[in-house]
C-alpha cells in the first residue's frame, strides 16, 4: 500500500517520495506545442498525462501552479541548431505573419484540451513574450563565462561547464562520446564544438521573427525559453519539470547546464518524461509522415482506421497504459477503449441517481472491508507514479460492487451509509475530476430526434393520445417541437 505520493524522477532514475518545496505550494513547468502545425496524438498523450498529474496532485490539496509554456519561436527544424525556424518557415511558405501561424495552431490547441476535458494551466507564456528575459539570461552566462560570441551569435560552451558540472546528467550521455560522434558535423559549424548549442542566433537577411539585441539582430535559442519561463513564474528551482521522453536530450539537458550556468542552481527537484505513443512500434511524429491528428480519429477518416472513435474513447484508451510506458496505436485497442469507457461512464450515470435507502440487510463486513481496500488501492495506485492504468483497474472493482447495490445483490444496509458515501464519492472523484472522463452526448442528436418522432406518428395512428402528449413534452422539453402538417408529421427546433 502506497500513502505517499511516489514520482519516478528521470534524474535520479528512481522512485522518490514526492517532498515539494513549500508545501503546499507546487511548481510545475511542462514544455507545451511548438504552434506550427497541428497538434499529434502523440502530443497529447503528452499533456493528458500531465494534465491527469496536475489534477491529482490538486485532489491531494497541493496548491499547484502549473505553467505549460507555447513555444512561438526559437524551435529549428534539426535540434543541431540547423534548418529554419519552424514557425518562421511555415509563415514564408504560407505567406503570412509568424503570429497569424501562432495564432491559428495555438487556438486549434486549446480547442482540442477542451475537447480532452482538460484543464488550462495556471499561466501560458509564450517565448515570444520573453525576449527581454531571454536576452538577460545569455548575458549572465557570458558574465559568468559559460557562452562565446561567434558573428553576432551565442553559444552555450558545453565542455567548459562540463569540467566542474555533468552535461549528460539528465539522459545519461557521456560528453566524449557526443563529442565523438558529432565530430563529423564540426568543419561545417561555427561553434566550438559540435556539442556546443545556440543562446542566440544571428538572423540572415531573409528570416522573418528577429529582435534587436547587444550582438545581432536575432532570434533566441530553443532550449533557452524554458530555462527562462520556469524561472520567471516558479523560481530557481522548483519541483517538477515535464515533457515528452524525446524532450529528455538534448532539450532539458541543456535547460538544466542553463540554470546552472546562470544561477549556479539545479532548476528541478523531480524531472518527468511521458513515453512515446507509437504506430506499429515507431514513434508517432509529423516528421516521419505517421502522426494521427484527433480530429481524423473523431471523424474516422485516417487511413489506419476502421471507424471513427469519440474524444473520451481516445482519452481512455491513453489512460489505460502507464505514462512510462510506450503505447502502441490500434484499432483493436480502442475498440477495447470503447468499452470501457462506456462501461466507466454508465457506473458513473448510475452512481449519481442512487441515493443511500434502508433496506434492513444485515451487516456484512466482508463486503464493507473488500470495499474499503478498493477504496484504499484507487489512493495507492495513483500514488504509485501516477499509474492510472492500475487505477481504472481499481475503479471497475469498485463499479462491481455499484452494480451489486443496483441489482439488490448487496444491501445498502449491508454495507451502511458511510462506507456507501464514500464509494460513491471515491468513484465520482476519480473519474471526474482526476481521469477527467465525462459523459458524451450522443453521436447524433438528429438520429434520436427523428426516432422519437417515429414512435409518435405511431402513438398517433394509434389514437393513444396520452403517450402522444408524452413525447411532445419529451421533445418540447429538448428544444424540439413536432408539427402535424397536412403532409405528416415533421419536426423542427423551437422558435
Ligand atoms: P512539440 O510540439 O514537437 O515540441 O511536442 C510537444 C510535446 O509532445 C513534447 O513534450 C513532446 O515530447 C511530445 N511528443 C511528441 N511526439 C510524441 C509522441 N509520439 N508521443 C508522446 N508525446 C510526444
Ligand atoms: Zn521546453
Amino acid at each position: 500500500m502506497i500513502e505517499k505520493l511516489r514520482i519516478y524522477n528521470s534524474l535520479s532514475g528512481k522512485k522518490e517520495t514526492f517532498e515539494p518545496i513549500e508545501p503546499p505550494y507546487v511548481g510545475m513547468y511542462v514544455c507545451g506545442p511548438t504552434v506550427y502545425s497541428d497538434v499529434h496524438l502523440g502530443n497529447m498523450r503528452t499533456f493528458m498525462s500531465f494534465d491527469v498529474i496536475y489534477r491529482y496532485l490538486s485532489y491531494l490539496g497541493y496548491k499547484v501552479r502549473y505553467v505549460r509554456n507555447i513555444t512561438d519561436v526559437g524551435h529549428l527544424e534539426s535540434d543541431a541548431d540547423e534548418g529554419e525556424d519552424k514557425i518562421s518557415k511555415k509563415a514564408r511558405l504560407e505567406n503570412l505573419e509568424p503570429m497569424e501561424i501562432v495564432q491559428r495552431y495555438t487556438m486549434d490547441f486549446h480547442r482540442l484540451t477542451e475537447i480532452f476535458n482538460m484543464l488550462p494551466p495556471s499561466i501560458e507564456p509564450a517565448a515570444t513574450g520573453h525576449i527581454v528575459e531571454q536576452i538577460g539570461m545569455i548575458n549572465q552566462l557570458l558574465d559568468n563565462g559559460f557562452a562565446y560570441e561567434v558573428n553576432g551569435s551565442i553559444y552555450f560552451d558545453v565542455s567548459k561547464y562540463n569540467k566542474d558540472h555533468n552535461y549528460g546528467k539528465l539522459s545519461g550521455r557521456k560528453i566524449e562520446e557526443m563529442m565523438e560522434s558529432g565530430r563529423d558535423l564540426a568543419s561545417q559549424d561555427e561553434k566550438h564544438n559540435t556539442i556546443d548549442f545556440a543562446l542566440w542566433k544571428k538572423a540572415s537577411p531573409e528570416h522573418i521573427m528577429r529582435w534587436p539585441s547587444p550582438w545581432s539582430d536575432g532570434f533566441p535559442g530553443w532550449h533557452l525559453e524554458c530555462s527562462v519561463m520556469g524561472t520567471k513564474y516558479l523560481g530557481e528551482t522548483f519541483d517538477i519539470h515535464g515533457g515528452g521522453l524525446d524532450l529528455q536530450f538534448p532539450h532539458h539537458e541543456c535547460e538544466i547546464a542553463q540554470s546552472v550556468g546562470a544561477y549556479g542552481k539545479d532548476p528541478v527537484h523531480y524531472w518527468m518524461h511521458t513515453n512515446m505513443l507509437t504506430v506499429n512500434g515507431q514513434k508517432m511524429s509529423k516528421s516521419l509522415g505517421n502522426s494521427f491528428l484527433p480530429h481524423e480519429l473523431f471523424t474516422g477518416s485516417h487511413p489506419l482506421l476502421d471507424e471513427a472513435y469519440s474524444p473520451m474513447t481516445t482519452k481512455f484508451f491513453m489512460l489505460q497504459s502507464h505514462y512510462s510506458s510506450t503505447l502502441d496505436f490500434s484499432n483493436d485497442a480502442l475498440k477495447a477503449a470503447r468499452k470501457g469507457y462506456k462501461r466507466m461512464i454508465n457506473g458513473l450515470r448510475l452512481l449519481k441517481e442512487m441515493e443511500f435507502v434502508e433496506d434492513g440487510t444485515a451487516k456484512d463486513e466482508k463486503s464493507i472491508e473488500q470495499i474499503e481496500q478498493i477504496i484504499r488501492m484507487c489512493h495507492s495506485s495513483m500514488n504509485d507514479d501516477f499509474n492510472t492504468a492500475l487505477t481504472i483497474g481499481q475503479l471497475f472493482n469498485l463499479l462491481k460492487k455499484i452494480n451489486s447495490l443496483h441489482t439488490g445483490q448487496l444491501g445498502f444496509d449491508a454495507i451502511g451509509k458511510e462506507v456507501f458515501e464514500k464509494l460513491k464519492s471515491t468513484y465520482i472523484d476519480f473519474v471526474e475530476n482526476i481521469l477527467a472522463l465525462k459523459e458524451e452526448d450522443p453521436a447524433d442528436f438528429k438520429k434520436l430526434v427523428e426516432a422519437m418522432v417515429e414512435i409518435y406518428r405511431e402513438a398517433k395512428f394509434r389514437k393513444d393520445f396520452e403517450q402522444v402528449d408524452k413525447l411532445r413534452a419529451g421533445l418540447k422539453a429538448n428544444g424540439i417541437i413536432v408539427k402535424d402538417m397536412k403532409t405528416g408529421i415533421e419536426w423542427a427546433y423551437e422558435e
